[in-house]
Formats: C-alpha cells, sequence, structure tokens
C-alpha cells in the first residue's frame, strides 16, 4: 500500500522568529523528510512543467534549495538571485522598498539569454515584496517570465496580487 504524504504535516510553524509577533513557516522539516522532500519536487515539477521553462530562477537561499532539483527535474538549467555583492563578474541590481529600508538583489548579466522562460521559484510568498522585485530584475535582463512558484502561500497577505505574474503554490495558510 502506498502511503499518501500531507506536505503540511512536515512543516513546522515557529511563533516569535525573526521578530516578536511573526509566525515563522519552518520547511527544515519537509527538506529532512526524504518521502516528503521527494514528493513536494513532484508535485512542483508537475505544477511548473505547463509554464515551458528555459531556465529557472532560485532566490537566494531557501530558494536554491527548491529550485536546483527542480531544474534537474524538469531538465532546465539554474540561475541564481543572491543578495548584493555575492556574485562574481558584472551584474544586474535592483533595490526594492521593505516595511523598513531597502534590500537589493542581483544576477549575473549573462546569466539569462533574451527571450528565454524563465520560472521563479522561492519557499514562500507573503506580502510578494521579495518575488515582485525578483521578476523585475529577470524581466530587466530580457527574461520572459510566465510564471512564479513556491512551496508556501500565506494567503492573507494578498502577496501574489502585487506580482504581475502567475503564482503556482503548493500550500496555502490563511
Ligand atoms: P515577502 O517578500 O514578504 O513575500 O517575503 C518572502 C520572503 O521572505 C521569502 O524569500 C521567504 O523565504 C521569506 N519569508 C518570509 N516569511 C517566511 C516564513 O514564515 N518562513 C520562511 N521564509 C519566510
Amino acid at each position: 500500500m502506498t502511503e499518501t504524504i500531507n506536505l503540511k504535516d512536515h512543516i513546522r510553524s515557529i511563533p516569535d522568529f525573526p521578530k516578536p509577533g511573526i509566525l515563522f513557516y519552518d520547511i527544515s522539516t519537509l527538506l529532512a523528510h526524504a518521502k516528503a522532500w521527494h514528493e513536494t519536487i513532484e508535485q512542483m515539477a508537475a505544477a511548473l512543467k505547463p509554464h515551458k521553462p528555459d531556465l529557472l530562477a532560485g532566490i537566494e537561499s531557501r530558494g536554491f534549495l527548491l529550485a536546483a532539483p527542480l531544474a534537474l527535474a524538469l531538465g532546465t538549467g539554474f540561475v541564481m538571485l543572491r543578495k548584493k555583492g555575492k556574485l562574481p563578474g558584472i551584474t544586474v541590481r535592483h533595490t526594492y522598498a521593505l516595511e523598513y529600508g531597502t534590500d537589493t538583489i542581483e544576477i549575473q548579466s549573462d546569466a539569462v539569454e533574451a527571450g528565454k522562460r524563465v520560472v521563479l521559484v522561492d519557499d514562500l510568498l507573503a506580502t510578494g515584496g521579495t518575488m515582485a522585485a525578483a521578476v523585475t530584475l529577470l524581466q530587466q535582463v530580457g527574461a520572459v517570465v510566465p510564471a512564479a512558484a513556491c512551496i508556501i502561500e500565506l494567503t492573507f497577505l494578498e502577496g501574489r496580487k502585487r506580482l504581475p505574474v502567475p503564482v503556482e503554490a503548493l500550500l496555502q495558510y490563511d
């Protein structure tokens, strides 16, 4: 008999991290469970396939954990979107507003050939600020972004409304 896996059973929520009042969804326990992680990659790959990606772009750092095995599963390449100052060579950067202050993400300027279909991948969609910035950066280097994808969507924050592309989310929390 095949055991059915409920992915939510493998995600922990940790109160007051990284700041008081924030409930943090932790995928460490999902990553550590071989069957649940395999199932996560299979489900995400099935959701992304119709978008016909040439490349997947992972957002540092948990997005990397997801985008690298997904790229292997889908037979695509993988590109890194990193925090400022981490990538060698010529980079393109985009700075975006946070609740307090700003943040900057970067990509190597030759990472994506113009016109390639790049699906964006991260672990979690909250307010949508990070993914919106990542879509802008990818478009800036000439990518076509048909979709974005995450394991977890915090629906009450309505992050997908900030995104100019459809979002594939495996699990929703409200
Ligand atoms: P947003 O920009 O508000 O959508 O926040 C999404 C970014 O913050 C993603 O890169 C997530 O990895 C990270 N993040 C926000 N909340 C959580 C959480 O509860 N668990 C894991 N990552 C989170």
